[in-house]
């Protein structure tokens, strides 16, 4: 399968904290990695410059082999004007811990909200689609809702469904379910667990142990800035061999 997200020795600072060391990782078409490791340890950073709302402070990240955020010229980087970026940035969707869904749009025109103004496609052909993802994240009668008239995983749902309408070609999932109440958290796995299977390249940073040993064909942990350890979920989760990774799981579960 073809690569559709690189880091190669990727650094970010925050003037002099030094917040991701040398991540390097490829990550295939249809692929599902999951992200766990302690609060500060870099992953939302990670998550971020991928999607260009921090920019790295060395190393490059390709998407679809295309540079993001710089043009080379020689062996020279020029960072990418704004507009360049917004265009880079529609290719990878976002979904954040809380949902950020326009309150005083209805469902349906949060969904289609990016796809008119950012990618200009016909509101009437959107509406048609933007219901057709409604149903997929069963919320199809919740189209004229307000998002407070919603729960938080119904919100999140909608916020799932508003990625997928500006058809991304992969989906970083930033500890999705960590603001639900417990009992709303099923719902949006599933949700995600159904995108995985439909052959949506995603990372997920997640503290949910199950839905990783389940859906991911990768399993990264990081500590300090750095990925310390990658395997496959059942040798990563159930019977870890790096001693901290062992001591986070059973601190976790
Ligand atoms: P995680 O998502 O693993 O909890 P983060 O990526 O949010 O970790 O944060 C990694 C480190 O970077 C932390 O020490 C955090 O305080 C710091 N950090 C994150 N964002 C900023 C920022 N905008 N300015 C300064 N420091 C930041
Ligand atoms: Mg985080």
């Amino acid at each position: 399968m073809a690569v559709i997200i690189s880091a190669e020795k990727v650094n970010k600072y925050f003037d002099t904290l030094h917040v991701l060391k040398d991540i390097s990782i490829d990550i295939h078409e249809g692929e599902v990695v999951c992200v766990i490791g302690p609060s500060g340890s870099g992953k939302s950073t990670f998550l971020r410059c991928i999607n260009q709302l921090e920019s790295t402070s060395s190393g490059v990240i390709r998407i679809n082999d295309e540079i993001i955020g710089f043009r080379q010229q020689g062996n020279k980087l020029h960072p990418l004007k704004d507009k360049q970026i917004a265009k880079q940035r529609s290719k990878v969707g976002m979904v954040f811990q809380r949902f950020n869904l326009f309150p005083h749009k209805t469902v349906l025109e949060n969904i289609i909200e990016g796809p008119v103004y950012v990618q200009k496609r016909p509101a009437a052909e959107l509406k048609k689609e933007a219901m057709e993802l409604l149903k997929k994240v069963g919320l199809a009668e919740k189209a004229n809702s307000y998002p407070n008239e919603l729960s938080g995983g119904q919100q999140q749902r909608v916020a799932i469904a508003r990625t997928l309408a500006m058809r991304p070609q992969a989906i970083l999932f930033d500890e999705p379910t960590s603001a639900l109440d417990p009992e709303l958290v099923g719902d949006v796995l599933a949700v995600m667990k159904e995108l995985a299977q439909s052959g949506m390249t995603m990372i997920v940073v997640t503290h949910e142990i199950g839905f990783c040993r389940e859906v991911a064909d990768k399993v990264l942990f990081m500590e300090s800035g750095a990925i310390v350890a990658s395997d496959t979920p059942d040798n990563m989760l159930i019977n870890p061999k790096h001693p901290r990774v062992r001591e986070f799981i059973s601190a976790v579960l």
